[in-house]
């Protein structure tokens, strides 16, 4: 099956096209800065021939009209028809406690997204887009919505009830969500079957550790905690992100900075985490670099982010009663052999003997073991896969019987 999967954000579209039967992209690519007048498509297909284009693209619609344009062009393309693609993978980022796993998209599905916007206003609204655009350009195609929430649903109550008055929890369902589920779901798979164990007998503890930065805790294959919250603010240091932070500091700035809300949610999302203590960059590599020159900040940001995964290492193994494996994955996981060999660092006690020479050469999506053969705990390197997860999840959901070619109308966004 030829599944199309898109990734939409506030300026962004990244899509891949999967060939689910042979787990392979035959196309992947992203339009970026939607809304500005020099939009960039850039195109790779499976063979290497690359591509890049500019151009005003001043929506989502009109960025995926340019995706599918270039997966049929004749020079650059991979498809000769529309029809050729059987479904259409999106990514959502917040199902709420509505759903526990992936859907096909009805015009019930599409309502309930919507209903969700409300628990992800910076999120939801451009997933809606790109679900509304793929009505209207792929009009009988089937789609289906892909949560980052849904890995974490599963959660205990004790894991994700926060301590404030429980009638706020029933009344507007602030609780603990988590996010980055697809890949929290797909490093913790391949982990197992790396080790060669069934994930149902491990208790792992995943850090996906890109731009945006969670941990989760897999006990048995489940995800039984999490580091994100009822919004992706909380947990870790993160590239503009501030994390975990005491609530009274925020309303302290409000009152002592005289801002209101909107300035403040800027303030804790925009220009905190690496940015906002190293004052250099929200870059890893940028912090890494001015670290190693003495920069005291860029180190400090760099010590911060470090300590943060392994506190939360510890609090996990806690949480589990134990601990298998630590993988890392994405942008940050995958590249810095710095940032993983001071996450493990001090935890001896737990088992945890990292072997450098390995750690030092696994980057640039190579995937493997990087602790000693006598560590009793297994650490792992895993370039992430979200985008295959979806594709397969698609895939599975569109073969199922009785999954008819429905025309869904778009619903206002
Ligand atoms: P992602 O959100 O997964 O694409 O990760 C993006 C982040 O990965 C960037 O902001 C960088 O901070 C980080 N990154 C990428 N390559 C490296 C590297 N070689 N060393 C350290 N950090 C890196």
């Amino acid at each position: 099956m030829k599944v199309l999967v898109l990734n939409c954000g506030s300026s962004s579209v990244k899509y891949q096209l999967i060939d689910t039967d042979e787990r392979k992209a035959l196309a992947v690519g992203d339009v970026s800065r939607i809304g500005m007048t020099e939009a960039v498509l850039s195109h790779r297909r499976h063979d290497g021939d690359e591509v890049k284009l500019t151009g005003e693209i001043l929506d989502h619609q009109v960025a995926i009209e340019y995706v599918l344009s270039i997966l049929l062009s004749k020079n650059h393309g991979v498809l000769r028809d529309r029809g050729e693609i059987d479904a259409v993978g999106h990514r959502v980022v917040h199902g709420g406690e509505r759903f526990t796993g992936s859907v096909l998209i009805t015009p019930e599905v599409l309502e309930m997204i919507r209903e969700c916007v409300e628990l992800a206003p910076l999120h939801n609204p451009h997933n809606l887009r790109g679900i509304n655009a793929c009505l209207r350009l792929l009009p009988g195609t089937p789609q289906v919505a892909v949560f980052d929430t849904a890995f974490h649903s599963q959660m205990p109550a004790h894991a994700y009830i926060y301590g404030i008055p429980y009638v706020l929890y029933k009344r507007y369902g602030i609780r603990r969500y988590g996010f980055h589920g697809t890949s929290h779901l797909y490093v913790s798979r391949r982990a197992a079957e790396l080790l060669g164990r069934p994930v149902k007998s491990l208790k792992m503890v995943t850090c996906h550790l890109g731009n945006g930065c969670s941990m989760a805790a897999v006990k048995e294959g489940v995800s039984v905690d999490t580091s994100m919250g009822f919004t992706p603010l909380e947990g870790l240091l993160m590239g503009t992100r501030c994390g975990d932070l005491d609530p009274a500091v925020i309303l302290h700035i409000m009152g002592r900075e005289e801002i209101g809300l909107s300035e403040a949610n800027t303030l804790l999302n925009k220009h905190s985490g690496l940015l906002g203590i190293s004052g250099v960059s929200s870059d890893m590599r940028d912090v890494e670099t001015e670290a190693e020159a003495g920069n005291y900040r860029a180190q400090l940001a760099l010590d911060v982010f470090c300590y943060r995964v392994r506190k939360y290492i510890g609090a996990y193994a806690a949480a589990m009663g134990g601990l298998d494996a630590i993988v890392f994955t994405a942008g940050i996981g995958e590249n810095s052999p710095i940032v993983r060999r001071k996450s493990c660092e001090g935890l001896e006690f737990l088992g945890v003997r990292l072997d450098e020479g390995k750690n030092r050469v696994m980057v640039r999506r190579r995937e493997g073991i990087i602790s000693a053969p006598d560590s009793r705990v297994a650490v792992l390197v895993i370039p992430t896969n979200e985008e295959l997860v979806i594709a397969l999840d698609t895939a599975e959901i569109v073969s199922k019987a009785g999954v008819q070619r429905e025309v869904v109308a778009p619903i206002g966004e």
